[in-house]
C-alpha cells in the first residue's frame, strides 16, 4: 500500500511539472498580449501522452492559483490513437489489449501518427 502511494505521489508531480510548465507558456502569452486575465485554455491531449486527465486538472486547479489563468476554463480534448496501416494504406484506430494493431484489418502498426501529443491550443485572453 505505501508503495502504491508513492506511485500515485510521483504520478500527481509529473501532472504538476506539466501544468506549471503550461501557466509558464500561457503567461509568456499574456504578457504578449498585454492581458491581465485569461478566460480559457484549450489542449489536446493524446490517449498515449502518459498524462492522466484527472491529475492534470487537480494540479492545474493547485498551480493556477494567483497566477493570470485563475479564473480561466480549462478545456481539454482529447486525442485517440491513430496509427499508419501498411496493409490498408491509411490512418487507421487501434485495436485495444492487443499491441499496436489496425482497428480495421488487424496488421501490426506500429508507426503511431496521432494520440501521443500534449498541446497548448488556444488560450483566450480577456484584454
Ligand atoms: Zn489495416
Amino acid at each position: 500500500m505505501v508503495f502504491r502511494e508513492k506511485c500515485e505521489r510521483r504520478r500527481a508531480m509529473h501532472e504538476l511539472s506539466v501544468a506549471l510548465s503550461l501557466l509558464e507558456q500561457i503567461d509568456s502569452v499574456a504578457s504578449r498580449e498585454g492581458a491581465t486575465r485569461i478566460a480559457s485554455v484549450r489542449l489536446r491531449v493524446g490517449q498515449m501522452s502518459g498524462i492522466v486527465r484527472d491529475a492534470l486538472v487537480f494540479s492545474w486547479e493547485l498551480a493556477r492559483a494567483d497566477t493570470v489563468a485563475s479564473e480561466a476554463a480549462l478545456l481539454i480534448d482529447d486525442v485517440a490513437v491513430a496509427v499508419w496501416c501498411p496493409q490498408c494504406e491509411a490512418e487507421r484506430g487501434v485495436r485495444t489489449g492487443e499491441g499496436l494493431t489496425c482497428i480495421t484489418c488487424g496488421t501490426a502498426a506500429p508507426t503511431i501518427v496521432r494520440g501521443r501529443e500534449l498541446e497548448l491550443i488556444a488560450v483566450e485572453v480577456i484584454s
